[in-house]
């Protein structure tokens, strides 16, 4: 990542997702408000919330969008094959929630879809959309170019030691371990992998450490 570009990450909901919100010239990316979105969009005042992404649709992804682009004003997009079910997040999930405050909802209709080779772009910062099914059937990840380069928005498919649970509806193994093995060949061992639960890791050390990869 290059000059004045600024990751900011807050972790929300019930199982502590990390939103990230990156900026650059002042215009911020919102990746994964799970939870929250007001007071995301209250913690971002000082900057214009221009695009909000989610990297796939579960509930705990997308439960803050709502509020968020309620507050914003900004279009919400996600990959064109998790959009049906992400409008029905918070009924397909199988989790008991206990929100206890944190604000969630069923996200609007998205406004944008993405597909493998689409462009976000923020201020200086571009991420090229790479389709990564396995854990949703439509999951994206969000590689970095231009002032965003080394970073990476992996979302729930690729974790520090670990990747994401394939035993959800529309995960699907086979298609986690093509993921897998596709962004171990294409994303540079240097970049800075932003997960979407824990620790950032980068790739080589995954490439070293995490048996998913090997
Ligand atoms: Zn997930």
């Amino acid at each position: 990542m290059a000059g004045q570009d600024e990751i900011r990450c807050f972790v929300v909901g019930d199982i502590q997702t990390n939103c990230y919100a990156y900026v650059s010239q002042g215009d911020c990316l919102v990746v994964d408000p799970g939870a929250s979105g007001a007071r995301i969009a209250q913690q971002l005042a000082d900057v214009r919330v221009t695009q909000v992404v989610a990297t796939h649709r579960h509930h705990d992804h997308v439960g803050g969008v709502r509020a968020l682009v309620e507050a914003t004003g900004a279009p919400w997009a996600i990959g064109a094959i998790d959009a049906p079910r992400a409008v029905q997040a918070l009924e397909l999930s199988s989790h008991v929630f206990d929100v206890d405050g944190d604000d969630i909802a069923d996200p609007p209709e998205p406004d944008v879809l993405l597909r493998e080779g689409d462009v976000v772009e923020v201020g200086t910062a571009r991420f090229r959309v790479l389709d990564t099914p396995g854990h949703t059937e439509g999951g994206i990840v969000l590689v970095g170019e231009g002032s965003a380069t080394g970073v990476a928005l992996v979302g729930d498919t690729l974790f520090a030691g670990s990747c994401g649970r394939t035993d959800l509806l529309g995960g699907d193994w086979s298609q986690m371990q093509a993921t897998l093995a596709r962004l171990a060949r294409e994303i540079a061992p240097e970049t800075t992998l932003l997960c979407g639960h824990g620790q950032p890791t980068t790739m080589a050390h995954e490439l070293a450490a995490n048996p998913y990869l090997s």
